[in-house]
């Protein structure tokens, strides 16, 4: 079976999930959802500006609709994405790839794991950013953070991954 370069509509939704982990470095500012976290001291070493909360966002995104993933559309060997602004991604892939779709947004849920510094200070403007580039309502867009416990690298202050999950509605 051959697959269809257009997306099959149904009257149901379509799911989504995405992932994305980079290591943290002291000399970068780390972003999440394109706000930054001005209480850290370490940020995502990434060839973008490394906001892992907008990657997961994206391939959950791109997911959903059956269309690859942010390395696709936005290969790091490709010299106008370094140190890329995340939000014109995101931004992008809204336009051009789930606009024409016949898909909108319903809701997501996302979670940052982190070790340190709290999150708990960002989660509303971390919302509130999102729910603003999405065209969503707050209650649409959860944030949630968790620690490793101080186990494996993210535990140990290392890295920092983020796990988003999108449903998707025909228009
Ligand atoms: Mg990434």
């Amino acid at each position: 079976m051959t697959e269809s370069k257009h997306i099959q509509h149904n009257t149901q939704g379509r799911i989504g999930q995405g992932f994305d982990l980079h290591r943290l470095v002291p000399e970068k500012r780390l972003l999440l959802g394109g706000v930054l976290i001005e209480s850290s001291p370490r940020g995502s070493d990434a060839h973008s500006d490394g906001d892992v909360l907008l990657h997961a966002l994206i391939d959950a995104v791109l997911g959903a609709l059956g269309q690859g993933d942010i390395g696709d559309h936005f290969p790091p060997s490709d010299a106008q994405w370094k140190d890329a602004d995340s939000l014109l991604l995101l931004q992008q892939v809204l336009d051009q790839i789930l606009k024409p779709s016949g898909y909108c947004l319903v809701n997501i849920d996302t979670t940052v794991f982190l070790e340190t510094p709290k999150l708990t200070p960002y989660k509303l403007g971390i919302r509130e950013k999102l729910a603003s580039t999405l065209q969503l309502p707050l209650d649409a867009v959860s944030f949630k953070a968790k620690t490793m416990e101080g186990l494996g690298p993210i535990g140990h202050g290392e890295a920092i991954a983020a796990s988003v999950t999108v449903l998707l509605s025909p228009v």
